[in-house]
């Protein structure tokens, strides 16, 4: 494993707070990100996932607490930060009749030096399906359609949004590679899973989460170690007090 240095984290965050109405959907969480590093958030529905990797990008805007990403700060600085994140939320906001080149083009067309179009093809597997509509692809070939559009502006740092949810297990695998080879070209990776063989196979540290805030973090060894559990499945139902069946079904 690299080694991972705790000097000029690529996320510093601290105190971090967000309410909507009557919610307080993150509670007050501090912790940093190594660069290089991939770390897996994880934690019951509801429990602040997604806000959190949205204020890190810039889309949510937080109601207390500092935040610093790549140096930069994600509300005031998203122009500067869009060259440097990469954001892969869930699917659901591209143009179903364009064709995936044609998709390719347009986000290449927004950066200065765009990885190339074959490398991207390339890089999530998809060279067979170039000339296909993006509403006529499986829900895991649109999957890695918006990975290669997070990757064209050669970002060192993504932020992945349930991203095997739904893929069937070649799929997953297929993704998994792809994951494996930007953490081994030193992206800084922030995965947000339900899926404990996920996190365990492809995340250096894994945080999780409950009601906003932070139950635990650490290598998935440390937290088992931590718990006395004979699994990382069995220390998370020990931390939340939910069987991990509850957590994957109302996802
Ligand atoms: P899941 O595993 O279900 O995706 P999550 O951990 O990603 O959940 P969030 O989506 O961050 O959780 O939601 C945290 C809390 O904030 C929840 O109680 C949710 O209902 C609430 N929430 C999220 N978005 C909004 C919104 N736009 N308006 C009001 N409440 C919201």
């Amino acid at each position: 494993m690299m080694t991972l240095s705790s000097k000029n984290p690529a996320v510093e965050v601290e105190n971090l707070t967000k309410r909507y109405k009557g919610t307080v959907a993150v509670d007050g969480i501090s912790l940093n990100v190594f660069r290089g590093e991939t770390l897996g958030i994880l934690g019951t529905n509801g429990a602040g996932k997604t806000t959190t990797v949205e204020m890190i990008a810039g889309l949510r805007r937080p109601d207390g607490g500092r935040l610093s990403v790549m140096g930069l700060d994600p509300t005031r600085d998203r122009t500067k930060l869009r060259q440097v994140l990469g954001v892969q939320l869930q699917e659901g906001y591209l143009h179903g009749s364009l064709t995936v080149s044609e998709l390719l083009a347009l986000y290449r067309s927004f950066y200065l030096d765009p990885r190339p179009h074959d490398e991207l093809l390339r890089l999530v597997e998809l060279q067979d399906k170039a000339d296909e509509r993006f509403e006529k692809l499986s829900g895991g070939q649109r999957q890695r359609v918006s990975v290669a559009l997070a990757m064209i502006g050669r970002p060192r740092m993504l932020i992945l949004d349930e991203l095997t949810t739904g893929l069937d297990p070649a799929a997953r695998r297929r993704m998994w590679r792809t994951i494996e080879q930007l953490r081994h070209e030193g992206v800084t990776i922030l995965l947000v899973s339900h899926a404990m063989d996920e996190v365990e196979k492809l995340c250096d540290r894994i945080v999780l989460l409950d009601a906003g805030r932070i139950l635990t973090i650490g290598t998935p060894t440390d937290i088992v170690a931590e718990t006395g559990a004979a699994t990382l499945e069995d220390a998370f139902v020990a931390l939340t007090g939910q069987e991990l069946h509850e957590m994957e079904s109302s996802a």
